[in-house]
């Protein structure tokens, strides 16, 4: 008999959601992170009394009432409403595209003049065929708001010229006829009031967590701990790489703390112009409209990656599928291993659809057993 049922590999949102339902079913679980802390990514750290979100921004959105009643039995949300703004070549413009964009970009008043003005830029530079990013982008919304907010904000996203880059990384581009900022469309959006961090210790309250452990330093000794393992970490270093390694985009973060009460008036500020290596300023205290005497920002550099860095977003081209491939039939043969988040499974999800996947597979798990 071995002393817990799963031994879940990593404290991310998939592990805590998967440890907190076997719990409830009466299983033991033993969590691990190779972090100093819980929460995988959506982890804030507390400085000068405000949530700061360490891996990126997050704000939670998803149209899915079960999994919004499901976050909110762990943390009340505020009505935080993600609506970035972007500077570019001097002027500051709203985002999504919408008739406020189109209004500071041409300064047409009436859905109709926008809708002509993105049409006839469309037919002067639109191509049948997109061949490259560039040519999608045109092909879609004309060059004006290409030029605007697309081309130079991709080229640093990526590292390459948008000339180099597939067209398939753009599919749409939605263009909205209203005044409305919201960039997301979802019925449910906000930001847990106190942090992510009160999801994450309400999933794990009563369960047993190790932080500052690497799986792969103690693998033998970890694996004889539990019945069957949860792995959420990279699925090609828990087969030792041995198809090859799974490529990443990776971001640095740049935190600066301002003796001001506010920076820029709103959380996030994307920096559209190549002169600015950074992508976006993101002030903290907006997402909970927090009024502390200080400010944070966090300036955000996209970078390559290698291994020594966090990865951020798989690099989805045919190459990394067909490896990706190979390494998911592998794991479908490890009886004894579970695999699940957005680095087991190669894909970039949004913290609704982790909690979907990992609550589906206690599910399936469930379902089998009482078979
Ligand atoms: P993770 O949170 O990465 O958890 C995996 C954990 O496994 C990590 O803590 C890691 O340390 C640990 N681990 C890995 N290997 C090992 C090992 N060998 N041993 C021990 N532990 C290990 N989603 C939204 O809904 N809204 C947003 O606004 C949003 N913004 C985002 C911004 C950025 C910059 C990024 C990168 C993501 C964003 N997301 C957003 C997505 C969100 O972060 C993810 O959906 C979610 O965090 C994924 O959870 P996970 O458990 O799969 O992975």
């Amino acid at each position: 008999e071995k002393k817990y049922d799963y031994l879940i590999v990593g404290a991310g949102l998939f592990g805590s959601v998967f440890a907190h339902e076997m719990t409830k079913r009466n299983k033991k679980c033993l969590v691990i992170d190779k972090r100093n802390h819980l929460g995988g990514n959506v982890y804030c750290e507390e400085k000068e009394g405000i949530n700061v979100h360490k891996y990126g921004a997050h704000i939670f959105h998803t149209n899915d009432k079960k999994i919004w009643d499901y976050v909110n039995q762990f943390a009340t949300f505020n009505n935080y409403i993600n609506s970035p703004l972007s500077l570019s070549k001097g002027n500051l413009y709203n985002l999504p595209f919408n008739m406020n964009t189109f209004y500071q970009l041409w300064g047409t008043k009436t859905p109709e003049e926008a809708k002509q003005k993105i049409n006839e830029q469309i037919a002067k530079y639109g191509v049948k065929s997109p061949n490259n990013l560039e040519e999608q982008a045109l092909s879609l919304v004309g060059k004006d708001i290409y030029e605007t907010f697309i081309k130079e904000y991709t080229e640093k996203q990526w590292g390459k010229k948008a000339t180099e880059l597939p067209a398939f990384i753009i599919k749409r581009l939605p263009v909205r006829f209203t005044y409305n900022n919201n960039y997301f469309n979802d019925i449910y959006q906000g930001i847990p009031i106190g942090g992510y961090n009160v999801i994450i210790d309400g999933l794990l309250k009563g369960i047993e967590t190790k932080t500052s452990i690497d799986f792969f330093e103690d693998r033998q000794h970890l694996e004889s701990l539990a019945n069957k393992i949860v792995y959420t970490g990279k699925i090609d270093e828990f087969f030792g790489y041995k198809f090859g390694q799974l490529e990443y985009r990776s971001l640095r973060f740049e935190n600066e703390v301002h003796d001001i009460e506010n920076y820029q008036g709103n959380a996030v500020v994307n920096y559209n112009d190549a002169q600015y290596s950074y992508t976006r300023i993101i002030e903290h205290k907006h997402f909970e409209f927090g009024k502390q005497e200080k400010t944070i920002i966090t300036r955000e550099y996209p970078e390559n990656w290698d291994r020594g860095k966090e990865a951020y977003y798989p690099i989805n081209n045919d190459d990394n599928q067909k490896v990706f491939k190979q390494y998911k039939e592998e794991s479908l043969k490890s009886k004894n291993v579970i695999f699940g988040g957005r680095l087991a499974e190669y894909r970039y999800y949004d913290m609704h659809q982790i909690i979907a996947s990992s609550l589906a597979k206690v599910e399936e798990i469930s379902k089998r057993k009482q078979e």
